[in-house]
């Protein structure tokens, strides 16, 4: 149907992103499952579909502007719309480095990844969404971005969800009025490869994101900091 939704989330084929892309199917949308190694994306892709779902598995490393790039060209010649993005994919969480020490390709490689790599998608998406004035993008953040966050550890990775936040805000302010809400969400400490085992379950975490993916039109909700549905502190 011409209404059929068109999903895409990046790093997708493990973790909260294949979470939320089987979350995101079940409710109905076509899902394109993001992941930068094609045969683990297929594998994770093939597993959804096997659950009733409509996944296709789509190359996309958020560090390759030519698989952006590559994939806006799918994107319009198989379906001419994207209503959803979820910048997922995040890496670089590591509890030993310091402000005063960390290795600074470390800190490159957060930002190309946590950041720009989010960057990168949504100046692809944003002009597939205003055809239809409608768009939901969440960028998947952390708690511990928020600048008055407690503690001292992963700077790199902080430094990279705090500056994260503030783009959220930014494009945020910019699609005022668009039908385009971008977010930015924290899932919760979640039991992933990432968070390990003392987490959340992973499908309690995704349902927040999933929550931003699915806003209604009313109340515009845009430009906010949410952890299960709730506003936190920047
Ligand atoms: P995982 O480490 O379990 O999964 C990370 C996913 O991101 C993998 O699919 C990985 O792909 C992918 N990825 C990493 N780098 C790239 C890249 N350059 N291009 C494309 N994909 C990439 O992490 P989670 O599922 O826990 O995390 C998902 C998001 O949630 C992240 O943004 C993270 O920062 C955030 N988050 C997680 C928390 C937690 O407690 N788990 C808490 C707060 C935030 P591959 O398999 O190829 O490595």
């Amino acid at each position: 149907p011409p209404s059929q939704r068109i999903a895409l989330v990046s790093g997708a084929n493990r973790g909260l992103g294949l979470e939320v892309s089987r979350q995101l199917a079940a409710a109905g949308m076509t899902v394109l499952l993001g992941a930068r190694n094609l045969a683990a994306g297929e594998k994770a892709a093939k597993a959804l579909r096997r659950e009733g779902g409509d996944v296709t598995a789509v190359q996309l490393d958020v560090t390759a502007q030519a698989d952006v790039d590559a994939l806006a060209e799918r994107i319009e010649r198989d379906f001419g719309r994207l209503d959803v993005l979820v910048n997922n994919a995040g890496a670089y969480f590591n509890l030993d480095d310091r402000a005063s020490s960390v290795d600074l390709a470390y800190v490159s490689g957060a930002l190309d990844t946590n950041l720009l790599g989010a960057w990168r998608l949504c100046e692809a998406a944003v002009p597939f969404m205003r055809r239809h004035a409608y768009g939901r993008i969440v960028n998947v953040s952390s708690g511990c971005g928020a600048i008055d966050s407690e503690g001292e550890d992963c700077p790199a990775y902080r430094v990279s969800k705090a500056a994260l936040n503030s783009y959220t805000r930014m494009l945020a302010a910019e699609l005022k009025g668009s039908g385009i809400l971008v977010n930015a969400v924290c899932p919760g400490w979640v039991a992933t490869d990432m968070g390990g085992p003392g987490g959340r379950p992973v499908a309690d975490g995704a349902a927040g994101i999933v929550w931003a993916a699915s806003l209604p039109p009313q109340g515009a909700i845009t430009g906010g900091f949410f952890r299960d549905r709730a506003p936190i502190a920047w």
